[in-house]
C-alpha cells in the first residue's frame, strides 16, 4: 500500500485564490443525510433512471480503484477524462500570465492548449534525438515561476518510456509539481511512478481509462497524489464532473480488468516487425505505447494514400523532432492486415486494393437512434438489437449468408409502430453497403441467388451506383407474429435507395415466415457475389465515375 506523505507537500505553491477558496457545496454534503426523501437539490422526484445528480465524490468509484492500485482513496482524483486533470493542474498551481509550466517536445498536445487557454507561458525542452530526456536543457528553462513540470511517460507521440532515474532526479530537485502522464502506462509493463507517491509529496501520476481498459467514450481519467494536492484538485473541479454512467462502468472495468490489453501488445509486435521489412518504411520506433511512431521515405504521399483507403493515420510529420514520421494506433488483426498491405504496395500502380471492409454510420432522428458498426471481412460476430425480435432474425440471415458481421443497435419508437425502426434501419444499412462498394478497389457488381428449399427466392442485384427495385413476392397473411408483412418491400426498398443499388426480389411459398427468410437469404448471397472483389477484368469501383 502506498500512502503519500501529505506533511512535506510544497503548500506555498499553490495559487492563493485557490488556498483561499470556499469550495461549492452540494445539496447532499450539506445535509450529509444517507437516506430519506431528496427534497434539497431540485431535482425531478420522478426516477426516469437518471433523475438524481451522480455521486460528485466518486466514493464507490475510488474505493475500487484504490484496492487495484494499492493507495489511499485520498490519493485519487477522478476526471472527466485525465484531459480534465491537465486543466485543473494549471488552475491549481499556476498565476496566470505570471507563472510559467515545463514539458518536453514532442509530447502530447494538451499540455501546451491548456496553459494557453490558461494563459500560462509554456516553456518546451527539445527530446534528444533518441527520445531521451534532456534533463539539463528542462532544469535551464525552468525559473521561480516554473511550477509544474509536465512529462508523458510512455512519451506520445515517440511511444517510449523515459528514464526513470532521469525522471525522479527532476523530481527531486524541482521545487514545484512534477507530473508524469501515465496515459499509455499499461502497454508498458513498468510499474510506473504510483509506488513512488510516498517518497515524494510533489509528484502527480496521470491516468485513464481511455486507453488500455477501452472507455474513452465515457471520459473517465485519475490524478494520483499526496491527499493535499489532491484535496485542491477536488476543491476546483466541477462538482458534478463524472457522470453516474460513467462511474458505474469504470468500476465495473476495473473489476473485469483490460481484456484486450494482450491481444493488442501481441499486435503491436507483429505489426512493428512486418513494417520494419518494408522498403518505404525508414525506421519503426520501439514503442512501450498502443501506437507506433513510423518514419517514411514519403510520408504524406504515404498518409494521402491510407487516407483515401479508409485507413486513418495521425500525421506526426510536421511536428518537430518528428519528421518524416506517422503516429499509427494499433488496431484490430484484420485492420493492422489491410494497414501493412497498403504500405506493402506503396508505388505499384496499377494495383487493386480490396475494399475498406470496415464501416460505422450513425444516424440519429425524432424517431430513431441507430449505429451501425460492419465489418465485411465476416471475421467478427453479429450483435442485432433493434428492439424487433423477428426482424433481428431476418437480419442475422443478411450476416450469416452475406459473410458481413453486423453490429446494429437501435433505440426507436416501438411504441407507435414498427415503421420508422424498419425504415431507418435500412437507410443506415444502406448507407454502408454503399460506402462499401464505393471505397477503393473492384468488385464484381453483379451477384444473382435462387436457394430453394420449400420457398424459393431469387434475387438479383446490380451495385451499378442507380437505386432501381423490383417486387414479386405475397404473402398469405398480413403479419407475421407482429411484424406487418408490407414492411418487407418497404425494408428492400428504402435499402436499395439508400445503397444506390438495383434489386429484383421473387419469392414463392406457402408459409410466410420461411418465404421472408428466404428472401433474406437469397438477397445476402446475391450481395456476397456482387462484393466479391474484382480483378483488374472485372468492373471498377464508381467511385468517381457515376
Ligand atoms: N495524456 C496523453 C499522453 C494522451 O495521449 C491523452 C489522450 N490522447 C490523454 C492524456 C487524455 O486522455 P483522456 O481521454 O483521459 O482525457
Amino acid at each position: 500500500m502506498t500512502t503519500a506523505r501529505s506533511e512535506n507537500f510544497p503548500e506555498s505553491i499553490i495559487r492563493e485564490n485557490i488556498k483561499r477558496l470556499t469550495p461549492y457545496s452540494t445539496a447532499r454534503d450539506e445535509s450529509n443525510a444517507g437516506y430519506g426523501t431528496y427534497l434539497d437539490a431540485n431535482e425531478n422526484p420522478y426516477n426516469m433512471g437518471y433523475n438524481r445528480y451522480p455521486d460528485p465524490h466518486h466514493k464507490l468509484l475510488k474505493r475500487e480503484l484504490a484496492l487495484k492500485k494499492g493507495v489511499n482513496e485520498d490519493m485519487i482524483f477522478a476526471g472527466n477524462g485525465s484531459d480534465e486533470a491537465i486543466d485543473l493542474i494549471m488552475r491549481v498551481f499556476c498565476e496566470p500570465r505570471r507563472d510559467n509550466i515545463v514539458s518536453i517536445s514532442p509530447t502530447y498536445g494538451m499540455y501546451k492548449v491548456a496553459a494557453s487557454i490558461n494563459d500560462i507561458e509554456y516553456r518546451e525542452a527539445p527530446l534528444k534525438v533518441d527520445f531521451t530526456l534532456d534533463t539539463q536543457a528542462l532544469v535551464n528553462l525552468s525559473d521561480n515561476n516554473s511550477k509544474v513540470i509536465f512529462l508523458c511517460s510512455p512519451n506520445n507521440p515517440t511511444g517510449n518510456l523515459l528514464d526513470k532515474e532521469a525522471v525522479l532526479g527532476i523530481v527531486k530537485k524541482f521545487k514545484g509539481i512534477v507530473v508524469v502522464d501515465e496515459a499509455y502506462g499499461d502497454f508498458s509493463g513498468d510499474e510506473g511512478y504510483i509506488p513512488l507517491l510516498s517518497e515524494y509529496p510533489n509528484l502527480i501520476v496521470l491516468q485513464t481509462m481511455s486507453k488500455s481498459m477501452g472507455m474513452a467514450a465515457l471520459r473517465v481519467g485519475f490524478a494520483f497524489g499526496n491527499a493535499r494536492v489532491i484535496t485542491y484538485l477536488n476543491r476546483v473541479k466541477y462538482p458534478y464532473n463524472l457522470n453516474r454512467i460513467s462511474q458505474e462502468l469504470a468500476i465495473k472495468r476495473i473489476r473485469e480488468g483490460s481484456k484486450t490489453l494482450g491481444g493488442i501488445l501481441s499486435e503491436r509486435e507483429r505489426v512493428a516487425s512486418s513494417l520494419r521489412e518494408l522498403s518505404e518504411v525508414v525506421k519503426v520506433y520501439d514503442s512501450n505505447a498502443n501506437f507506433l511512431l513510423v518514419k517514411f521515405r514519403n510520408a504524406t504521399e504515404m498518409y494521402n494514400l491510407l487516407l483515401n483507403n479508409g485507413v486513418i493515420v495521425r500525421d506526426r510529420s510536421k511536428v518537430s523532432g518528428c519528421e518524416g514520421c506517422l503516429r499509427i494506433t494499433i488496431g484490430k488483426p484484420a485492420e493492422n492486415d489491410r494497414l501493412i498491405m497498403l504500405i506493402s504496395n506503396f508505388g505499384k500502380e496499377p494495383f487493386i486494393f480490396p475494399l475498406n471492409p470496415f464501416v460505422e454510420v450513425s444516424r440519429i432522428t425524432r424517431e430513431t437512434a441507430i449505429t451501425l458498426k460492419a465489418d465485411f471481412t465476416g471475421a467478427g460476430l453479429s450483435s442485432l438489437n433493434t428492439g424487433i425480435g423477428f426482424f433481428d432474425h431476418m437480419l442475422e440471415q443478411i450476416s450469416t449468408h452475406g459473410g458481413i458481421s453486423l453490429d446494429i443497435d437501435v433505440s426507436g419508437d416501438l411504441w407507435v409502430d414498427f415503421h420508422h425502426t424498419v425504415e431507418d434501419v435500412a437507410i443506415v444499412l444502406g448507407d454502408a453497403l454503399n460506402r462499401y462498394f464505393t471505397s477503393a478497389g473492384n468488385y464484381e457488381r453483379y451477384g444473382f441467388s435462387l436457394p430453394m428449399d420449400e420457398s424459393e427466392a431469387t434475387v438479383l442485384i446490380d451495385l451499378g451506383g442507380r437505386a432501381g427495385f423490383n417486387w414479386k413476392v405475397d404473402f398469405r397473411g398480413d403479419k407475421i407474429g407482429e411484424f406487418p408483412c408490407e414492411m418487407f418491400a418497404h425494408f428492400f426498398s428504402t435499402l436499395a435507395s439508400a445503397g444506390k443499388f438495383t434489386l429484383n426480389v421473387k419469392a414463392e411459398g406457402e408459409n410466410d415466415h420461411h418465404k421472408a427468410e428466404a428472401v433474406f437469404k437469397a438477397f445476402a448471397r446475391a450481395l456476397k457475389m456482387a462484393l466479391a472483389s474484382g480483378n483488374l477484368q472485372s468492373v471498377p469501383s464508381s467511385k468517381g465515375i457515376i
